[in-house]
């Protein structure tokens, strides 16, 4: 028992840091931890949305949850929550915005410019809207090719839509089931059950049928028929652990293969 306890007291040292949060840091720990004990960081990025009897800020709350849960198993740091985004449909409900996509690229760009430049080799955008996806993915790839870091960009709704058909036997939507659980999960309080009735909802439209400027609702089916919000509590907590879980095993697998690779390493 004493041995093991000495044996780990190396690795409890070297880890010995007083956040990891870049919001919280200060510049002389900063340059004593990044990045010879950790150049890893988890960037959450969202926008402010209608979400049906969620937050309109669902989209940073998830993401930022997401990236503190797993940041310790992946020794990152998390880097604050960049919360207006291109939200485009929906921004006519109270409260929406909307950042435009020619000012939304280069100020990201920035940020990634900055997180690369100050040490971190693997930048993992944690992504909470898919308004975001196409422009993160491109400048992803830009801004890797051109600072030589590896950067990941993942939609954690969708590369955990089998989690959804797993926990709640039915596929979600926007602000459906498996978001509304999410957000359950992380804090109870963030979600007005009261409000709540099945009328909110809207099968997103096939590609090609009819379109509508605000879309009529901000709860978003994926399928007619399925994703209708329930207020499951154990359902809500199971999700999130498994949405968790999945997404850190990405992140891991992906800077595995990178360092096996040994790319952009010199
Ligand atoms: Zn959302």
């Amino acid at each position: 028992m004493l041995s093991t306890t000495l044996a780990l007291l190396p690795l409890l040292l070297t880890h010995s840091q007083s956040t990891r949060e870049l919001n919280d840091i200060n510049w002389m720990e900063f340059r004593e931890v990044v990045p010879s004990k950790v150049d890893t960081v988890l960037l959450p990025v969202g926008t402010m949305e209608a979400h049906g009897v969620a937050n309109n800020g669902a989209d940073n709350t998830a993401p930022l949850a997401l990236a503190r849960t797993i940041a310790p198993s992946l020794n990152a740091m998390v880097a604050p929550v960049l919360p207006y985004g291109i939200t485009g449909r929906l921004d006519g409900f109270a409260g929406g915005m909307t950042i435009p996509d020619e000012a939304y690229r280069p100020f990201v760009a920035s940020i990634l410019r900055g997180l690369a430049r100050n040490g971190f080799k693997n930048i993992i955008i944690v992504n909470g809207h898919g308004g975001n996806t196409a422009a993160l993915e491109a400048l992803g790839e830009q801004i890797g090719r051109e600072m030589k870091v590896r950067t990941l960009v993942v939609n954690w709704w969708a590369y955990c839509s089998d989690l959804t058909l797993k926990i709640f036997g039915e596929d979600g939507g926007h602000a459906g089931i498996n978001e509304n659980a999410f957000i359950q999960a992380i804090d109870a309080k963030l979600i007005q059950k009261d409000r709540y009735k099945d009328s909110l909802a809207t099968p997103r439209p096939p590609a090609g049928t009819w379109s509508a400027y605000p879309f009529p609702s901000s709860i978003i089916l994926y399928q007619p028929g399925q994703g209708y919000v329930k207020f499951d509590q154990g359902k809500a907590d199971a999700y999130y652990k498994a949405v968790a879980d999945k997404v850190a095993g990405l992140v891991r697998d992906t800077i595995r293969k990178w360092d096996e690779a040994k790319i952009f390493r010199d």
